[in-house]
């Protein structure tokens, strides 16, 4: 089960779902009571029993509610209270980077601004110099929280997307250089293509032993897999709710693996998650 958000001909937001290989209109489903996917992880209604019964519901028309598979897609998530990220969480890109192993997580923050859709343009000035990929499992919260211990963390979990965590390396590094924070360098409108699907949790069967593959053009940049995270899930949720309430709908990004490079006017970059999807976007540079 993939639920997504699309955007239709009359220009609003619904939520579909794909079951089986077929797709179908969810927010019509529910005679448009329901419209966005965090509306209702806010309502407590991204459940699988909750979303399986009103299938069952209209099981004999069903047909009726199919929808061609290339729809326009939207972000899953479109106004999270917050978007976190982990820096330095495999130890492979802790090394390519010149970078001792963490001994605590590095939480950082991107704007919402830089939420970008899959099939959307990742669109930078050229003057920022290199500006790099970085494929990410996205983690986003189903219910507040505050202080979570970690063996209670993936209760938190409504499900999970991927993430793109696009960074103006060369502005990073020159920041931190200087002692300045890379915010900037993080949040550049686009720099957060996301999606296009959100799975919920239940429906992934572990969540550290997901592949991760990014191509540039088709080619292999990054490969790797969860299991390789030196933090995993459960410490990063508790880490980030120690310091702040956690909202439902937030997303965590939670670091790239080793592979991290270049990417340039005229690239298509593909991020691929098993048992998640496939995000696909474009690069423009002016
Ligand atoms: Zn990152």
């Amino acid at each position: 089960m993939k639920l997504f958000q699309f955007i239709s001909d009359d220009s609003k937001t619904h939520i579909g779902i794909e079951l089986e290989g077929k797709s179908y209109n969810f927010t019509k489903l529910t005679t448009g009571s329901i419209t966005s996917l965090q509306s209702m992880i806010e309502e407590g209604l991204f459940d699988v029993d909750y979303i399986n019964n009103i299938i069952e519901s209209v099981k004999d028309s069903l047909s009726d509610y199919e929808i061609e598979s290339s729809v326009n897609f939207d972000v899953p998530i479109s106004n999270p209270q917050k978007i976190l990220c982990y820096g330095v969480n495999y130890v492979a890109h802790a090394e390519e980077g010149n970078n001792p192993i963490p001994d605590e997580p590095i939480l950082f923050a991107k704007t919402n601004n830089t939420l970008l859709p899959h099939n959307g343009v990742i669109t930078f000035p050229k003057s920022i110099g290199r500006v790099d990929h970085e494929i990410e499992l996205g983690v986003v919260i189903g219910k507040d929280g505050k202080n979570i211990p970690e063996e209670k963390a993936m209760e938190y979990v409504a499900g999970y997307t991927i993430i793109n965590d696009i960074s103006a390396r060369k502005m990073q590094i020159d920041d931190l250089g200087k002692g300045h924070p890379w915010l900037r360098s993080k949040s550049y409108d686009t720099f957060c293509p996301v999606g296009p699907y959100l799975i919920p949790a239940s429906e992934i069967s572990d969540p550290q032993n997901i592949d991760l593959t990014l191509k540039i053009n088709g080619e292999v940049k990054q490969q790797s897999n969860t299991v390789r995270m030196i933090f995993k899930i459960p410490k990063l949720i508790n880490f980030a709710s120690e310091i702040m309430t956690l909202k439902a709908g937030d997303i965590i990004c939670t670091g790239t693996p080793s592979g991290i490079s270049e990417i340039v006017d005229g690239d298509v970059v593909t991020c691929e998650l098993s048992e998640i999807g496939l995000l696909s976007n474009s690069v423009k540079s002016v």
